[in-house]
């Protein structure tokens, strides 16, 4: 990684997010010699950082995990200069007079001449009783974090989409029986992971039920389950509970900043563009049809790309010279 600069310097971009998104747009964007800064509230990866095993990432035909994945996206967008900065959340961004944006974090602030937003979503939390209190003590939204602290012991999952019967199917390695409870009487899976959640023996379906309370005294131990078609309840006696009922985009403090959809996504035009100029969205942040890491990748190299040909328009004071603020900006790393 290259050194960190004064915060009054005017970088050509900021990235916000690591993820697969973040970290593709900042290849392109040091790739160009752009001067890059990426921000990313955690540590760099994404959700993919947490998944066990992708299998329908192009080049991997035998899957790579997920942690493994995003490392070497890491190393490859500094490779090139990208500077990344971890443990730093943006929670501002506002166009300043002389067109650069100033992007506030919980550190401090940047001037760019352009930003790329690829901040990702979060888990849908469902709200239950029993939900936040036992956070750690037995409800997980991260299979592949805390799947091995269930061993020998019966979880249940809730949810129908890949996210929930790809969890269900790693933490059959562990635990002895998944209860998979979903509103529907279908899966919403990709049918390669259908099929195999209906091959495992340590599957149970629990079909038309939605969680309503999570009970136990110091740690979990059973969730109950409302049938929305008898009404009938219902106890599962479980461990653990995992939760993939959804996601929320991450875009609450880019309110009134940026356009969002009415669930919160950055809304674009084809190239990426958001309803601020110089202001890009790529990834799953983004409203788009398709929440993949191919997707997040693609769009992140595009939004770089319309990053560069913006700046090459641009007024606003470009690396070297002083910025608005009086500080004088360091040579491109
Ligand atoms: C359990 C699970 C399994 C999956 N398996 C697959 C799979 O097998 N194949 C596949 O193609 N896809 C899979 N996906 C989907 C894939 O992970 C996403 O499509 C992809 O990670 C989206 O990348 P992104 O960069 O847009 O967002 P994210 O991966 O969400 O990354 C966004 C980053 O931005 C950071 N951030 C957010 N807000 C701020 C802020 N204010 N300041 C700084 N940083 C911020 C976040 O901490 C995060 O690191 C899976 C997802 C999950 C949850």
């Amino acid at each position: 990684m290259t050194a960190g600069a004064p915060s009054q310097d005017v970088l050509d971009v900021v990235i916000v997010g690591a993820g697969p998104a973040g970290l593709t747009a900042g290849i392109y964007c040091s790739r160009s010699r752009l001067r890059t800064v990426i921000l990313e509230r955690n540590m760099a990866g994404g959700q993919i950082a947490l998944t066990e095993l992708v299998e329908n990432y192009p080049g991997f035909p035998e899957g790579i995990s997920g942690f493994d994945l995003a490392e070497k996206m890491k190393i490859q967008a500094a490779e090139f200069g990208a500077e990344l900065r971890e443990i730093e959340a943006v929670t501002a961004l506002r166009r300043e007079p002389d067109g650069c944006y100033g992007v506030v974090t919980d550190q401090g602030t940047l001037r760019a001449r352009s930003v790329i937003l690829a901040p990702g979503v979060e888990a849908k939390r469902s709200g239950i009783p029993g939900e936040a209190e036992f956070i750690g003590r037995g409800v997980s939204w991260c299979a592949t974090c805390d799947g091995a602290l269930y061993r020998g012991r019966t979880v249940a999952v809730v949810g129908g989409g890949d996210s929930a019967v790809e969890e269900g199917l790693f933490l059959t390695k562990f635990v002895d029986k998944v209860y998979l409870v979903h509103r529907r009487d279908e899966l919403r899976a990709a049918p390669i992971a259908r099929e195999r959640a209906f091959a495992n023996p340590k599957f149970e379906f629990v079909w038309d039920s939605v969680p309503r309370r999570i009970v136990g005294e110091q740690i979990v131990e059973a969730l109950e389950v409302e049938n929305v078609k008898t009404g009938v309840a219902r106890r599962l006696p479980v461990s653990g509970v995992f939760m993939y009922i959804g996601q929320l985009p991450n875009t609450t403090w880019l309110k009134d900043v940026v356009d969002l959809d009415e669930q919160g996504y950055i809304v674009t035009d084809a190239l990426l563009q958001t309803s601020l100029p110089g202001v890009f969205a790529c990834g799953d942040a983004h409203a788009n049809p398709l929440k993949q890491i191919a997707m997040a990748v693609g769009e992140g190299a595009l939004a770089a790309v319309q990053a560069d040909r913006y700046l090459d328009e641009l007024d606003c004071p470009a690396p070297g010279a002083a910025s608005a603020a009086g500080g004088s900006a360091a040579a491109p790393a």
